[in-house]
């Protein structure tokens, strides 16, 4: 959904959005950009509608600042990118045995992680009569996902051989603890086997893929280990694990909503479902139009998640309900129609987030279709 930039902080039309800003999204396209070395391909992983954001305006966008590649998850994902007119190379990285014709139909690109759909994708491209049609191949370094094994990397690079429908053109791996030091050794040791299993792989093969391992974290922790390609997600959506360090990258999405009612609330009496609050003094009550049915779970009631009003924080009194949440804004001067911020420039998505125990990858991609998505370009 494309729709002309608000003026006014309150969107009339929608009491609840999901504010995208294509701006942010380019200064942290640049940001990790320049972390690379000349000729360093940069992918960029909109998978789960760009993390919960909006895909086509968030690839479009990226396509227009020559972003190499993309990745989804799903064919599907893959498939919409295509019909909104997405040009560039899109990689699958979890295609299903059931999706291969789709996914030549709409020119994209699978990861073959094991001989099943290795051998079923040869067999969907020779009957489409393909020739050198791009495949890239995943391997386990340790993170114990998807990918074949380093054993197996003799045998598969015998199948390419003995054919030629399908070319390869890159060599993967998925890092498992990037983000955090203190599993440096291990990361190295991944490293280190996804370069021996390139080298085992290539010999055989007879020509050097390009070679990519890193997701943002490993861009910014990792910089001898970017080979020709990185691939991004959280950073383009302005996170980084350690945002200490990484004060350039920038929320692109802030969720927003208003007060619908303020009521006082005397001492003793409770709030919501179940009583799960009950007022130990005089409360300011406000009620806002978002609850677990748009993406924040319960896990935020009874105070583990707060939004920001007027600057102030105004924490969640008792349970979510499915359409509803009800703040505490004792103390907060603020009024019915007052814009609310769930997360975005005051509050980020990866501090609410943390006050419920999860991270902001689950928080971001888990704000529901039922919010409208409105683009500020
Ligand atoms: C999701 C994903 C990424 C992106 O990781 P970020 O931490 O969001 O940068 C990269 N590679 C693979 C294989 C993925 O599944």
């Amino acid at each position: 959904m494309l729709l002309k930039p608000m003026l006014q902080p309150m969107n009339k039309q929608f009491p609840t959005f999901l504010e995208i800003d294509l701006s942010a999204l380019e200064s942290n396209f640049f940001h990790l950009k320049q972390k690379l070395s000349e000729g360093t391909k940069f992918l960029a992983v909109i998978k789960a509608f760009a993390y919960g954001s909006a895909a086509s305006a968030v690839a479009k966008k990226l396509e227009s600042l020559e972003v190499d590649y993309f990745a989804v998850a799903y064919t599907q994902e893959g498939v919409a990118l295509r019909t909104a007119g997405i040009r560039k190379p899109i990689m699958v990285l979890h295609p299903q045995p059931t999706c291969l014709d789709d996914i030549i139909d709409s020119c994209l690109e699978p990861c073959l992680y094991n001989f099943d759909i290795l051998n079923a994708f040869l067999i969907a491209a020779k009957n489409k009569q393909q020739h050198h049609y791009p495949v890239h191949v995943k391997f386990n370094t340790g993170l114990n996902r998807l990918g074949f094994q380093h054993d197996q990397c003799l045998t598969v690079a015998n199948v390419f051989g003995t054919q030629d429908h399908l070319r390869v053109a890159s060599i993967l791996s998925h890092l498992a603890a990037s983000e955090d030091l203190q599993e440096k050794e291990f990361t190295l040791s991944q490293i280190g086997l996804f370069e021996k299993i390139n080298q085992d792989f290539c010999e055989i093969l007879g020509y050097q893929p390009v070679r990519h391992l890193c997701n943002t974290s490993g861009i910014l922790n990792y910089p001898h280990a970017h080979f020709e390609m990185v691939r991004s997600g959280i950073g383009l959506y302005g996170f980084s694990n350690d945002p200490i360090n990484h004060p350039g990258l920038k929320p692109i999405a802030s969720l927003k909503t208003h007060i619908s009612q303020i009521h006082s609330v005397a001492k003793g009496d409770s709030v919501g479902y179940n009583r799960g609050y009950v007022c130990p003094e005089d409360k300011s009550v406000a009620v806002v139009p978002i609850g677990h049915a748009d993406g924040i779970g319960r896990q935020y009631g009874k105070g583990k998640g707060q939004m920001i009003i007027n600057e102030k924080a105004a924490p969640i009194m008792g349970n979510v309900c499915m359409d509803m949440i009800m703040l505490d804004v004792t103390g907060i001067d603020c009024k019915e129609g007052d814009t609310v911020e769930v997360f975005g420039q005051s509050q980020t998505a990866e501090k609410l987030a943390e006050g419920a125990g999860t991270i902001s990858y689950e928080l971001i991609t888990g704000i529901s279709s039922r919010v409208p998505r409105v683009i500020l370009h």
